[in-house]
């Protein structure tokens, strides 16, 4: 029996649809759907078979074993045929130990997960290779799709350009007019996407790309398209290889849309299942104040999901109001007794800079996460004995405008930057640089 995946409704609504079927809602109940795996093909191979394959995939250099994605191949999209794989090397991203950071913080073992450093410099890569290569298969069997199409303007719509880019495949992106700067769209406008600014907001928007969806033949990216979770869940896989088969105490990772997190949560399932791992790691999503449902739910026994209306933050990637993935999210909480934290935006700021003292260059949505591990080590609920891994979502380099505000003290969210470092000027002369110099060296 070879490996093999469907779409299921996550609600249980009987019913199980292909892979290479345009679908994204539960025609029954309208809600999530998932990709449920054959479990019993995959147990064909044991633990040890797959953990031994796995090893020996690792940073291999052709493609797609060159992905950490493809890598994982039958656990993510086995119906999924290599030359329609498109790879730009994602994933097998490094784990990173930061003693110093850990040191300041009260902590013994703390590790950062770079889902950042990637192609297009954040963890959406990890998803957009599995959709894109589902997509170019479909269209060598026939399926009439002129375009794939998504209503984000961060680091989807760069993530979607991309690979679609690199498959010849259209890529739209439908965003609010007015309200996107030219350097957040650089990377889609650069690798040719087209790009329709629309009179409306955001949920405007989505509502449109879900009718050209319906009715144009064009693909929908974003992330009820559950293809995507399969990739980001290899994440969960990576880090239990890169601990020996074996998990951390904690993952603290940023959750906005929540698909993320769903993804996590389902990697370590199906690691689990499979016999790869034993225990179980504990799960924070860490949220900002400003657009933090899934902590209200939390925080309230896990009531039902109340929409709010996000408010801007550093940290863009997550302003997000009404979460597409809250179900899955809840549910993956429930099964690695999670939590949720929120934290501000200083704080937020002030994390990501203390972190960048240990050499990192973080992205305020890493931040949101390392100021909640923060909190967790303050409170006594991740210990000096623990480990703990930060999902570092996306590069620093692509938030300069927010490393530079810090750092000149011009942001409005953190006037009062606790690591701001800033240039010493001086004239030329040798005494005065000298004497900078041994004062800057003894602060
Ligand atoms: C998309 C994104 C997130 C949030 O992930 P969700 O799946 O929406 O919870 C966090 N950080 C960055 C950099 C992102 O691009
Ligand atoms: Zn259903």
């Amino acid at each position: 029996m070879a490996p093999s995946a469907v779409f299921r409704c996550i609600a249980g609504c009987s019913g199980s649809y292909s892979l290479e079927q345009v679908i994204y809602r539960c025609p029954t109940c309208g809600g999530l759907l998932e990709v449920a795996h054959d479990l019993a093909a995959l147990r064909e191979r044991s633990a040890e078979e797959w953990k031994q394959l796995f090893e020996a995939r690792w940073r291999l250099t052709d493609d797609p074993w060159t992905s950490g994605v493809w890598a994982k191949h039958e656990w993510v999209a086995p119906q999924v045929r290599a030359e329609n794989i498109v790879t730009f090397g994602e994933g097998t991203s490094h784990l990173t130990k930061v003693p110093r950071y850990a040191n300041e913080i009260g902590l013994g073992d703390v590790r950062i997960k770079q889902c950042g450093t990637s192609h297009s410099g954040s963890f959406k890569d990890l998803g957009m290779t599995v959709l894109v290569s589902m997509v170019k298969q479909m269209i060598a069997n026939g399926a009439n799709i002129r375009a794939i199409a998504c209503a984000s303007t961060g680091d989807t719509s760069a993530a979607l350009a991309a690979y679609a880019a690199a498959a010849n495949i259209r890529a739209v992106v439908i965003l609010p007019r007015g309200k996107i700067s030219t350097a957040q769209l650089v990377q889609p406008l650069a690798m040719g996407a087209l790009v329709l600014a629309v009179d409306t907001d955001f949920d405007g928007c989505m509502k449109l790309v879900q009718e050209l969806a319906d009715r144009e033949g064009v693909y929908l990216a974003n992330s009820m398209n559950s293809l995507r979770l399969e990739g980001q869940k290899t994440v969960a896989i990576e880090l239990a290889q890169q601990f020996h088969w074996d998990v951390p105490d904690w993952v603290v990772i940023p959750g906005g849309n929540l698909g993320n997190v769903s993804a996590l949560g389902a990697g370590f399932e199906m690691l689990h299942a499979l016999g790869l791992i034993t225990k179980r790691p504990r799960i924070c999503v860490a949220q900002v104040a400003h657009a933090h449902p899934l902590y209200t739910s939390y925080r309230a026994s896990w009531a039902a999901l109340a929409p709010v209306k996000a408010k801007t933050t550093l940290a863009s990637a997550i302003q997000i109001g009404n979460p597409v993935s809250f179900a899955k999210a809840v549910r993956a909480l429930k099964a690695f007794e999670g939590v949720v934290e929120s934290v501000s935006e200083a704080e937020l700021a002030d994390a990501a800079a203390r972190a960048d003292r240990s050499g990192l260059f973080t992205c305020p949505h890493t931040g949101v996460a390392l100021a909640a591990l923060e909190k967790l080590a303050a409170r006594g609920e991740v210990t000096k004995d623990q480990r703990a891994v930060v999902i570092s979502t996306a590069s620093g380099l692509k938030f300069a405008d927010f490393k530079v505000g810090y750092h000149e003290g011009t942001l409005a969210e953190a006037p009062a930057p606790k690591f701001r470092n800033t240039p010493v000027e001086l004239p030329e002369s040798y005494d005065a640089l000298r004497e900078a110099l041994l004062r800057g060296l003894d602060s």
